[in-house]
């Protein structure tokens, strides 16, 4: 006899609905072929295409969350986008990251794992998402504007999650919502993840608990490091939230925000560890 766990593992398997690394390379190659994802720009604009019709194919309702921020630049229009699967508990399971890439004129800088590989690890999780049974909602949000123009300050960089927190504040969305699991610089090949300060700690433990029960313990390090990042908005307004990053790209972190940061230092492996983990995770969630 299967347990029950065996059984829906087993049919989620059937399904398709496992979380597969080299999908989400593929999405994050094609949004990388794009160039750099400047708020602003062509190719920024192509990549919401791009994420649009994907969405689409999936059956997602598919938000546009278009607003103007005040940049050092002067202002610019920003979009966030948002795909829902429907449950039926009334709750809500967010994973979020940025797909910006970092105003850098004439480098040649892609950000093929500083916004490609949130982006295109995303792209693939819903995917996965929307085969599978649900209890909660899951929200994918892809956020715009998480670079600093110049530096983050209170008001320079995470402009979509500031926007959005706000947002979602005002409405009473944010009530809804279970926690929220932001990704960043997840697709290093060598890949370690850091106990993250300003996350939520119990969602934090229930992470490297799912890891360690299936066997990737070893990439969920517990090096700890304060990183702002896009789920730190929701976190001041009380949502129980975590930034899952691997801060540490190359030698002493020497391919972030450089021209080095390219496809050839990402790798499907790495994705493929965080897309198990937190459909574990989406599971245990469940289970609550
Ligand atoms: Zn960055």
């Amino acid at each position: 006899m299967y347990g029950t766990q065996t059984l829906l593992a087993l049919l989620a398997l059937a399904a398709g609905a496992e979380f597969s690394g080299e999908r989400a390379f593929r999405h994050t190659a094609e949004l990388v072929r794009l160039g750099p994802r400047t708020p602003g720009s062509a190719a920024h604009a192509r990549a919401v295409e791009y994420m649009r019709s994907w969405l689409r194919k999936l059956g997602a309702e598919v938000e546009e969350d278009s607003f103007e921020a005040a940049t050092p630049h002067g202002p610019v229009r920003m979009r966030n986008l948002i795909a829902r699967f429907r449950g039926s508990s009334g709750k809500a399971v967010v994973f979020s990251g940025h797909y910006d890439t970092k105003v850098m004129p004439a480098s040649g800088f892609v950000g093929a794992n500083d916004g490609g590989a949130s982006a295109g690890f995303l792209l693939e999780m819903a995917r996965a998402v929307s085969l599978r049974m649900r209890v909660h909602d899951v929200w994918l949000v892809w956020f715009d504007g998480e670079e600093a123009y110049v530096d983050y300050t209170p008001t320079d960089g995470l402009y979509g999650s500031r926007h959005l927190a706000r947002r979602w504040h005002q409405d009473g969305t944010l009530q809804r919502i279970v926690a929220l699991i932001n990704v960043d610089m997840i697709g290093d090949r060598d890949l370690g993840i850091l106990r993250e300060e300003y996350s939520d700690p119990r969602l934090v433990d229930l992470i490297w608990k799912t890891a360690a029960r299936l066997g990737l313990g070893r990439h969920f390090l517990n090096r700890r490091g304060a990183v702002l990042d896009d789920h730190y908005p929701f976190v001041e307004l009380g949502v129980p939230a975590v930034n899952l990053i691997d801060f540490d790209y190359g030698p002493n972190n020497s391919y972030w925000h450089t021209p080095a940061d390219t496809l050839d230092k990402v790798s499907p492996e790495s994705f493929a560890v965080v897309g198990r983990v937190l459909l574990g995770v989406l599971a245990e969630l469940e289970r609550r």
